[in-house]
Order: structure tokens, then C-alpha cells, then sequence
């Protein structure tokens, strides 16, 4: 349609889901703001959602809003091909569809009574992959603390294997070619209010409260795509 040489995404109707078709929308929690406490407090997540999440909502959309030869891709299509997006609203698109789509996946890989260890398929994957989980979560820990500023941490599947890796600002996995299946947000934004500087301390509650589930179904659909 376009020439922008993209991929097909992994299921429309997972976008339509998660508000990635245009315009964008700021998709609802399956969970009130106050359900992770103590581990993510409710006034964190709050204005993680409505005002962090949103403004990158807001600003995807308006710089959108003046290429309607665009419209009909979706965020994903959009940044895993930036090098064919107009070069004037390139840097935005990359910082403000890239915030979307990280924070849609993230506040699906968080949830209350959450935690543990994946089992099924996932479980095996992760083992076949790093070793253990506990291994695993010695990785993605390090990529957590070691991103150096505001970026996030990352379980990807890449070229059909696990992945653990970070990236700076709102950086997608999708930019380097990488399916995302866990986040943690380790831009300040994401733990102040509840930790200060202590990013150790909001990764190491990050644990207690994954979705290993839905990172399971998650996992699944990039493997069928
Ligand atoms: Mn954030």
C-alpha cells in the first residue's frame, strides 16, 4: 500500500485491544490503581497512567493527525519501521508511539496476586534459555539497574529465541527487530513517589507482582507470528 516495507503485526485484534490502531487511545487497567500497594503505590500508578501514559498518547496523535497517509498503521507497524516515517516527525514518533506501546504492555505484565514463576511452555523456555529462572532474573535485574538514565528492562523474543536486554528513553524492542514480552519501566517516573532513588528496591517488588500468565499468552502469539 505504502512501499514501507513492513511486517505484518501479530493479530489485529490484539491491537485493537490495546488501543494501538490509530488514533490512539489510552487503553483501561484490568486492576484499580490502588491493587499493587504496597508494592506500586496507587498515587504512582495513577499518574503513571493518566498523565505519563496519556501525554505520550496525545502527542503520538497529534503529530499524526497531519499525515493521514499514516493512518492506517498501527503503533507497531509504525516503530518497527521509524527509518520510513516522515523525517519531521521521526524523533516524536520514536519517543511518543515507542511510550505507548511499552506502557500498554506494561501495565498487562503487572497484576494483584501476580508473582512466582512461569510454568507451561514459557517456564521450559525460560529455563532451555538462561539456565534457570533464577538466572533469568539475575539478567534482567542487571539490565534494570545497569540502563544508565531513563530507559526499560526486557524479556524479547528474538529471532525466535529469549532475549533479556535494555533499551534507553521510550524505546521499543520492536526497533531492533525483538517481540517484547515482559517490561519494567525503570524511567524515575515509574518509582519516586514510592522509592526515591531506590531502583533496586522497585525491581526487586517488580517480581511479586508479575503476570507471568498473560506474559505466557503474550509469548504464545509472538511465537505463532
Ligand atoms: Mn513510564
Amino acid at each position: 500500500m505504502l512501499g514501507l516495507g513492513l511486517r505484518a503485526g501479530p493479530g489485529g485484534g490484539e491491537s485493537r485491544r490495546s488501543g494501538t490502531s490509530q488514533p490512539f487511545v489510552l487503553p483501561d487497567m484490568d486492576y484499580a490503581y490502588d491493587a499493587l500497594e504496597p508494592r506500586f503505590d496507587a498515587l504512582t500508578m495513577e499518574i503513571h497512567h493518566t498523565r505519563h501514559h496519556r501525554a505520550y498518547i496525545d502527542n503520538a496523535n497529534r503529530a499524526l493527525a497531519a499525515h493521514p497517509e499514516l493512518r492506517q498503521l498501527t503503533a507497531e507497524e509504525i516503530v518497527r519501521d521509524l527509518a520510513a516515517m516522515p523525517a519531521a516527525i521521526r524523533e516524536t514518533l520514536r519517543n511518543n508511539v515507542g511510550g505507548h506501546l511499552n506502557h500498554a504492555l506494561f501495565w498487562q505484565v503487572i497484576a494483584p496476586r501476580a508473582g512466582g514463576e512461569p510454568d507451561g511452555e514459557l517456564g521450559a523456555a525460560i529455563t532451555d534459555a538462561f539456565g534457570s529462572f533464577g538466572e533469568f532474573k539475575t539478567r534482567f535485574t542487571q539490565a534494570a539497574m545497569q540502563r544508565f538514565g531513563s530507559g526499560w528492562a526486557w524479556l524479547s523474543l528474538h529471532d525466535g529465541a529469549l532475549r533479556v536486554h535494555s533499551t534507553a528513553n521510550q524505546d521499543s524492542p520492536l526497533m531492533e527487530g525483538a517481540v517484547p514480552l515482559l517490561g519494567l519501566d525503570v524511567w524515575e517516573h515509574a518509582y519516586y513517589l514510592g522509592y526515591q532513588n531506590r531502583r533496586a528496591d522497585y525491581v526487586g517488588a517488580f517480581w511479586s507482582i508479575v503476570n507471568w500468565p498473560q506474559v505466557a499468552v503474550i509469548f504464545a502469539a509472538a511465537k505463532r507470528a
